[in-house]
């Protein structure tokens, strides 16, 4: 019997522009499949239709093609696997694992777009939970406008992280997979998507962790197979604070646009990983013998603006501690 493949997925959404933080995300996801002689996914989460902007898909592919970052299959855009997502949620109510909740407008309207660090919201006081599926149904029928929510339980959830070790969370309350009329959670369409694309290794911020446990419930109960994570720290800026997509300063676009060289940042970033002590231009099949996920510092990465960028010039910051400094 030889080993299955691995199979993994890099899975942007386009609703802005990529920036370093998701540079060195990627790469570390990429290095992860290809060091494994794996296949790789693009899938694109673009079902959160109030929050994509025109155009960042494409300029995802070409930050990422500029990077060197390639991939075996798609793009596969997620609003156009809607059917697959529906016939998941009528399995879920024909079994009752689901029941509809009428309240926290906001929260369902959020539930189309992964909740990033402090975006997970209260858990849910499970104010619905007595109603039935078909209940829903009903409402469906009605043409009442409410949300899905799926039923958990106190069990917590463990899994080796290939990047942090052991972790075990709850499952943070009965949560939101869909709303109706249909519009699919983020939670729903990944797990689909892990489940029907074969993923086998998940490589992503860890400010989704609070995510994992949710989408190993879901594909448990599809009788899909639980890929392996990894979770890699999120990058900060000198505040502390997350980099956010606004900060146009260190979009990969802008950094294309300025004629900066990527072999350089995929230096910077590799280092930034614990691989290397200096900063070589490379590229980043370079890396695919080098890289050690265990070597990822586990906290946040601190990228100091004042020596961003200067990449891509003769005698940029070889050298200088900047961005590993904290
Ligand atoms: N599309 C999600 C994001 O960009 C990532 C989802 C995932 O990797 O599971 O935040
Ligand atoms: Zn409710």
């Amino acid at each position: 019997m030889t080993p299955d493949r691995v199979v993994g997925r890099l899975a942007p959404s386009p609703t802005g522009g990529l920036h370093v933080g998701h540079a060195r995300t990627f790469l570390v996801a990429w290095l992860a499949v290809r060091s494994r002689g794996g296949r790789l996914i693009l899938r694109i989460e673009d079902i959160d239709a109030g929050r994509v902007r025109p155009g960042a898909a494409e300029a995802a592919i070409a930050d990422l093609a500029w990077l060197g970052i390639d991939w075996d299959e798609g793009p596969i855009h997620q609003s156009t696997r809607f059917d697959h997502y529906r016939a998941a949620l009528e399995g879920w109510i024909a079994r009752g694992l689901v029941y509809p909740c009428t309240c926290t407008r906001a929260e369902i309207e959020r539930a189309a777009s992964a909740p990033h660090a402090g975006e997970e919201g209260p858990t849910y006081p499970g104010s619905c939970a007595s109603r039935t599926a078909e209940e829903g149904v009903d409402l469906e029928r009605r043409g009442i406008a409410f949300a899905w929510r799926f039923r958990t339980d106190d069990r917590r959830v463990g899994w080796n992280d290939l990047v942090v070790g052991p972790i075990e969370r709850g499952l943070g309350g009965d949560f939101i997979i869909a709303r109706e009329p249909f519009a699919p959670s983020y939670q729903l369409a990944v797990s689909v998507d892990d489940a029907l694309m074969g993923v086998t290794q998940v490589l992503r911020g860890d400010d989704l962790i609070p995510s994992t446990p949710r989408q190993i419930r879901l594909l448990e109960s599809l009788e899909a197979r639980v890929p392996h994570y990894g979770h890699i720290p999120l990058v900060h800026d000198a505040d502390g604070r997350r980099l956010a997509k606004r900060d146009g300063s260190i979009k990969l676009a802008a950094l294309r646009e300025a004629g900066i060289d990527p072999r350089r940042l995929i230096g910077y970033l590799a280092r930034s990983c614990g691989w290397t002590d200096g900063i070589e231009p490379s590229s980043p099949r370079d890396w695919i013998d080098r890289f050690e996920l265990r070597s990822i510092p586990p906290e946040p990465w601190t990228l100091v603006p004042p020596h961003w960028p200067p990449l891509g010039t003769r005698d940029a910051p070889t050298g200088e501690r900047t961005a590993t400094d904290v």
